[in-house]
């Protein structure tokens, strides 16, 4: 056929098709399934918000909100943002709608779509899908290692091998001072010979200098985190590499480690996976023990991670998806089509996925169809069949034929054997 489409999807976008969807719902299956085995509520957020939300939250330092979000006016004049990340909208939603009544411990997660204005590649996209989890109103290191395993578990279920941890703690406020006034000592000299971007970070960021990737050689005997973590950070951290250990969870201590947000605290992580390319992270989190308060709730501790959805699905083992039906109806005549098609709606209650014809088209035709489909099987019905009060069952698998009287309870016994 030569059907041309006058229209294309948009840079960065992706269509999913049908067999690439069913490998989508699995996932999301298991996503929903492992997280609610650990007692996360499932939440769901607006596509876009104010714009502020996410300037004040995500932080007005970061890539995201510099140079990466999709904002736009609505008529009121009012500045919106297709949203770029799921924490902001969460501790929102918690704030909005008094969640903190409910409980001292609330645990959520999401599947949600995000949109971020990236240079399109591999595994990078404009429109993508995140699964993420927060637990807000826990400071325990306890919490962290969970959440670290609930996504290993889901990568586990998967059967995605080869993710691998790493971990780091970049302080709460107070032990961070120190540390970033040393770090800006230590860079103020070298400064001309590091990069625009680090140039800029270090008035706004210093701290996410560490990770630059073309300064990574010229600032690796910078002052780290680590070294100027307060007692209780340094108690905590440990508590968080015991709890993994305790678990039997692998990972690297990365002391450059210090993640793209500004919100986070103490411990952070990311999972990587060589497969990836230069898009090698899979997911990411960490605490966020002052967001809650700085968003005007009260001081609340909290911790939360996101994967990325696609670059999960890149991940996954080669497996071909077959589309196929249980059952498909060819018929003869008008009145044994209205017939099977009374059937076909039972079978439908009963849990059957059926079609048929709508066309009416020859014999051959639908027969042709229900190979196209794989159906597993075919209820064959003609002017014989229907005076005999029987159907001709075909299990296509088998080659088999079988005469099976017309009534629904009747053929699910079949279908079952
Ligand atoms: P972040 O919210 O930046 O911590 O990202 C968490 C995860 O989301 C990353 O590890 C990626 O798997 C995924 N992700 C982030 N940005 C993109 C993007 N532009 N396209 C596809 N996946 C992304």
């Amino acid at each position: 056929m030569s059907y041309k489409s006058n229209f294309k999807n948009v840079k960065g976008t992706r269509d999913i098709l049908p067999e690439e969807a069913i490998k989508w719902k699995k996932t999301e299956d298991v996503i929903r399934g492992k997280m609610e085995s650990y007692n996360f509520r499932e939440v769901k957020f607006p596509t876009f918000e104010s714009t502020d939300l996410f300037r004040k939250s995500t932080g007005e330092s970061t890539d995201i909100v510099r140079k990466e979000m999709f904002t736009f006016e609505d008529m009121g004049g009012r500045s919106l943002t297709l949203k770029p990340e799921g924490t902001p909208s969460v501790v929102r939603m918690f704030l909005q709608h008094g969640l903190f009544n409910r409980g001292a411990l609330q645990k959520f997660y999401y599947i949600e779509r995000m949109f971020r204005q990236e240079r399109p590649q591999k595994g990078r996209y404009r429109e993508f899908r995140q699964f993420g989890a927060e637990v807000i109103g826990s400071g325990s290191a306890e919490t962290d290692a969970q959440l670290v395993k609930s996504a290993l578990d889901i990568f586990e279920e998967l059967d995605i091998k080869g993710v691998e941890l790493n971990i780091n703690s970049i302080g709460c406020p107070k032990c961070r001072k120190d540390f970033v006034r040393e770090l800006k000592s230590f860079l103020k000299e070298k400064l001309t010979g590091l990069c625009e971007d680090c140039n800029r970070r270090y008035s706004e960021n210093p701290m996410r200098i560490l990770d630059c990737k073309k300064d990574r050689e010229k600032i690796k005997d910078a002052p780290l985190p680590s070294d100027f973590l307060c007692d209780g950070c340094k108690g905590h951290f440990e508590e968080f590499e015991n709890r993994l250990d305790y678990l039997k969870i692998r990972f690297n201590i990365d002391n450059h480690l210090v993640r793209g947000l500004d919100y986070y605290t103490k411990t952070v992580f990311e999972f990587i996976h060589s497969d990836l390319g230069s898009q090698n992270e899979v997911g990411g989190g960490g605490r966020y023990d002052e967001l809650i308060k700085f968003m005007g709730g009260e001081d609340t501790p909290a911790s939360g991670y996101a994967v990325g959805i696609d670059r999960m699905m890149l991940l996954l083992p080669e497996k071909e998806e077959k589309l196929s039906v249980d059952i498909y109806l060819v018929t003869f005549d008008n009145e044994s089509d209205l017939a099977g098609w009374k059937i076909l709606n039972f079978l439908r209650e009963k849990g059957f996925s059926c079609d048929k014809d709508p066309m009416r088209r020859s014999v051959k035709a639908q027969f042709r169809e229900a190979d196209r489909q794989n159906a597993k099987w075919v209820i064959i019905i003609g002017e014989d069949e229907r005076k005999r009060g029987i159907v001709q069952l075909k299990n296509m698998d088998k080659g088999e034929q079988k005469e099976v009287s017309m009534n629904v309870d009747k053929i699910i016994k079949e279908l079952k054997c």
